[in-house]
């Protein structure tokens, strides 16, 4: 899901390219690469790791091409190296192809194209399609293009050239973005506007199942009916900097924003709820040491270490196995004692948390069976691994967590029915809960609307000492999370608890100065957490509730509440995290921190 940039005009395009790339550097990547037509042929340079790396091997040379495309890889299918790099072309060297996104039905696709003797060069989803498109080409890029794009499950943006058309670029999208810039006698393409803004501010935006041909002085846009599109051209006036965050003041507020969409990439092709199952293709080969486990333990740290105790309850729940939930950086040092058919799961956003990295090892070490949890494709963790899930939740910006917890605990999810399918949890429940999941996205997009709501709350209270944050059952972590986020970004003091802990200490810090946030939605527990509720209004203490959308009885006792919509009990936290975030942004930003880069951390704890 990372960045997209091609060119067809008079300009010498490398130097154009690499510029291009650098604009989406912001976005995180692994590799890059440019392919570009000379003298009939393509000339593709592809690298590992940064840019630097690529302008290298071009050593300074600007050549004569003036077509051509580039891409910044994030990597879901096939570790970060420059065999799959993009572009990738056709086994006959006449197409070449960048993309983001993601394939699902790769494996048949891979299958039936191996099988007609079209040869892999890489591990990547996205080399199927190149070879589709050399399957279907008849002299027409165009229309081979469409004829694959037909046969594709899942999402893309891409950008495809032929030596044999070497005047057009064809580009396509769905699920992923792509934008095409109007020039004079040049034209450009691009995932991201930041790539193409200092060269032209007239573009016109592709929609999903849209494609079109690029060419020096035209555009022809249009459907995958083959529907012809006339769409105006936009003009764009925001800076670079506005750009690269989504038009949102920071990036964190753009990930809490995205999650509609990032939750959508992370369920992808894995919760297929009509047929109520489960796949995981990071664990396929894992499927046998899963079945025997008999305990599972989950090792993290932060905001990672609050979606396992999410899943504790989860897996708990539904496969009825028993989880331990442990800080990577204790488990590490404690001589923990590991029983066979153990399965220990490490989770991290980056993939690389030291502490995290070290337990994962120590449990190996004993014996256990190690999988990850990452949100980075091919970091160390996942290298380490012996299979995983990924979270495919894109880049994350801001150091303060919000798109890959709410990922992680959807992984979670999916991995705690994987064990209940397993162990014979019936069916037709399985499949309520993945109905239930394949609708958070637009509930996220529901709570994502009350953000002006969350503000004026956040005005009320951004100048507080304190906070407090309870809940029970699953959405206990929640206030954890809670109450890490606006300690890490707003620098004021905050607590989680569970709800009934509180009489055991917390309860004396209570007056009218302490904010109290209750996650009180409808679950088995619910009755009990008003009871909590009447004891920290009978102390004086303000009360801000997260409750359901139909409730009323809390609206009494509450001074504030965030109304949600519900779904399975199980699968709130999701929900009630978004408010949270929301929450804890508007606080910091009310207080002028610097959102993104909080003072003292760093995104990626490399260190112990
Ligand atoms: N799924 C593709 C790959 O892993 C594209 C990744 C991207 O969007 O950068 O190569």
């Amino acid at each position: 899901m990372c960045g997209i940039i091609g060119y067809i005009g008079k300009r010498k395009v490398i130097p154009l390219l690499l510029q291009g790339l650098k604009r989406m550097e912001y976005r995180g990547y692994d590799s890059s690469g440019i392919a570009l037509i000379h003298d009939q042929k393509f000339q593709l340079y592809k690298q590992k790791g940064r840019i630097e790396e690529l302008e290298k091997v071009l050593n300074g040379t600007a050549g004569d091409a003036s077509v051509g495309i580039g891409h910044t890889r994030w990597a879901t299918h096939g570790e970060p190296s420059v065999l799959n790099a993009h572009p990738h072309t056709s086994s006959n060297g006449k197409i070449a192809l960048i993309h983001n996104g993601i394939i699902e039905n790769y494996s048949e696709l891979r299958k039936a194209l191996a099988k007609k003797g079209y040869k892999f060069q890489s591990q990547t989803d996205t080399e199927t399609l190149v070879h589709l498109i050399q399957e279907f080409y008849e002299g027409d890029l165009v229309n081979a293009v469409l004829r694959a794009l037909r046969r594709l499950e899942g999402t893309y943006g891409i950008a495809v050239l032929h030596v044999d058309e070497p005047d057009r670029i064809v580009v396509a999208r769905k699920g992923s973005p792509l934008v095409v810039g109007i020039g004079e006698g040049e034209n450009f393409i691009a995932s991201d506007l930041a790539a193409i803004v200092e060269y032209t501010r007239d573009v016109i935006f592709l929609e999903d199942g849209e494609l079109g041909t690029v060419t020096t002085d035209n555009f022809h846009h249009f459907n995958l009916e083959e529907s012809v599109i006339k769409r105006k051209v936009t003009h764009i006036d925001f800076n670079l900097d506005q750009i690269e965050k989504g038009g949102y003041k920071h990036f964190m507020l753009k990930e809490i924003m995205e999650q509609p969409q990032t939750l959508e990439n992370t369920m992808r092709g894995r919760a297929l709820d009509d047929i109520g199952e489960v796949r995981l293709g990071g664990l396929i080969r894992r499927l046998d040491e899963l079945k025997d486990a008999e305990r599972i333990m989950l090792l993290a740290c932060g905001t990672s270490y609050h979606s396992g105790l999410v899943g504790e309850y989860m897996i708990e729940e539904w496969a009825r196995i028993p989880v331990e939930v442990e800080y990577a950086s204790e488990f590490r040092y404690r001589n923990p004692i590991i029983p066979p058919n153990t399965v220990a799961i490490a989770i991290s956003q980056s993939g690389e948390t030291a502490d995290t990295l070290a337990a994962l090892r120590e449990a190996q070490a004993r014996n256990a069976l190690g999988l990850s949890i990452v949100n980075t494709v091919g970091s160390t963790i996942a290298r380490e691994s012996e299979g995983g899930i990924y979270l495919h939740a894109g880049h994350e910006i801001g150091v303060a967590s919000t798109k890959a917890f709410t990922s992680q605990v959807t992984v979670l999810a999916l991995f705690a029915l994987l064990l209940a399918q397993q162990r014979d949890f019936p069916t037709d429940k399985i499949k309520e809960i993945l109905g239930e999941l394949r609708r958070i996205p637009s509930l996220v997009e529901r709570i994502l609307k009350k953000d002006r709501e969350i503000f004026e709350i956040a005005k009320i209270f951004s100048r507080a000492s304190n906070f407090l944050y309870l809940a029970r059952g699953p959405n206990f972590p929640v206030a954890l999370e809670g109450a890490l986020k606006l300690k890490e970004i707003s620098y004021i003091h905050a607590e989680g608890y569970p709800a009934a802990e509180m009489k055991h200490g917390p309860i004396a810090l209570i007056d009218r100065m302490m904010p109290v946030v209750f996650i009180a939605t409808r679950d088995k527990t619910y009755k009990k957490v008003i009871a909590n509720i009447e004891e920290v209004r009978s102390r004086g203490g303000t009360i801000i509730a997260v409750v359901n959308e139909d409730d009323e009885e809390i609206m009494e006792l509450s001074d504030y509440v965030i109304r949600i919509p519900s779904c399975h009990p199980m699968l709130m936290p999701i929900l009630t995290a978004i408010p949270l975030q929301l929450l804890a942004y508007h606080i910091a930003n009310l207080l002028g921190r610097d959102v993104d880069k909080p003072r003292n951390l760093a995104k990626s704890v490399t260190v112990e």
